[in-house]
């Protein structure tokens, strides 16, 4: 029987007949447990995509969580990018709301047919044993490097008039966000960038027919732990952007928020730096610069409003950005 014929009955098969021939001694613990999950459940379509979906959840919230406390402790003020600016619970409720709404009517479904799509092409699913890590880790690279080029198109495109009145403004609500605001936008947002992450893979499948579902895995958890991350709007000395300087961070996508213009990669610096949209993010990181240098031996508060002052200034000139953008969006549902 082919693999997609397999596939295709496994549904109205018996989960452990798919198991047959694997010797279950010789697995790891996690492929044990794998193997637990679809025989318990018995149906691999439906065993596969709540497990993506409980995945999607917990890792979402999960690496929430640790930045509300963070939120929540004066302590950790001195890291944050935008001091003014921290969320209320008010503001945090409200956020989960919407991502809990893009959540169920979005991205649910999304995954559902995400994985009848890519095993019709060939991902492997309830298979074990799970590929080494030598065929896992090129895999992930090309996911990165194919969903940051997508964003910074795609993003771009999300900045012009129409689309950005009517579906990324929604994203924009928090000049300064949080973790948990990664996922807060339009439906249709989550939809167009969550192509990114998920074409990668698709198209994986389609020209190599080797690639395992627990990849897929691995790199949505990176993916989520990069947004959320990247939305915390705080950059400590130990945050991955000092230690790897091409990564982008929460200091890169905090600028976008704040300034509403540059910065509109993902995970890297290079699209930026080549097509030359981060020119203004780079002379305010030179004025920063330049700041510290001369505010030195001044009192602690006095540093903080000069620092203040700048960043009203960055944010001023983002709100002239977006509603400029806003106005030609009247202008041309008018001039239709
Ligand atoms: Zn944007
Ligand atoms: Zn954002």
């Amino acid at each position: 029987m082919s693999f997609n014929a397999t596939v295709a009955s496994a549904a109205h098969e018996s989960a452990s007949q798919l198991y047959a021939n694997v010797d279950f001694a010789s697995l790891s613990w996690l492929e044990q447990l794998w193997m637990q999950w679809y025989i318990r459940i018995d149906n691999p379509i439906i065993a596969t995509g709540l497990m993506s979906f409980l995945l999607h959840e917990i890792v979402y919230f999960g690496r929430s969580i640790p930045w509300i406390i963070i939120d929540a402790i004066p302590y950790f003020r001195k890291w944050k990018l935008q001091p003014n600016k921290i969320p209320t619970p008010q503001e945090q409720w409200e956020c989960t709301k919407q991502v809990l709404f893009s959540h169920f009517t979005i991205e649910l479904p999304a995954i559902w047919l995400f994985h009848p799509l890519a095993e019709s092409l060939g991902m492997q699913t309830y298979q074990v044993p799970f590929p080494s890590w030598q065929t896992m880790l090129p895999q992930i690279l090309f996911f990165f490097a194919f969903e940051d080029m997508f964003h910074y198109f795609a993003h771009q495109a999300l900045h012009t008039s129409i689309l950005y009145k009517h579906i990324h403004k929604l994203h924009h609500k928090y000049s300064a966000p949080f973790g948990l605001a990664a996922e807060y936008a339009h439906p249709a947002e989550v939809f167009i960038l969550g192509t990114g992450t998920l074409a990668g893979p698709i198209l994986y499948c389609l020209f190599t027919q080797n690639l395992h579902i627990l990849t897929v895995y691995v790199w949505i958890v990176l993916r989520l732990f990069q947004a959320i991350d990247a939305h915390s709007g705080y950059d400590f000395p130990w945050s991955l952007q000092h230690i790897l300087p091409f990564w982008s961070g929460a200091e890169h996508h905090d600028f976008h928020h704040m300034a509403f213009t540059n910065n509109y990669s993902t995970s890297f610096r290079w699209c930026d730096r080549i097509f030359g949209t981060d020119d203004k993010y780079r002379a305010y990181r030179k004025k920063i610069d330049a700041q510290k240098a001369a505010m030195k031996g001044k009192s602690k508060a006095e540093r903080a409003i000069a620092e203040q002052q700048l960043l009203a200034e960055i944010e001023a000139e983002g709100q002239r950005a977006e509603a400029e953008v806003e106005a030609r969006a009247e202008g041309k549902i008018k001039a239709q």
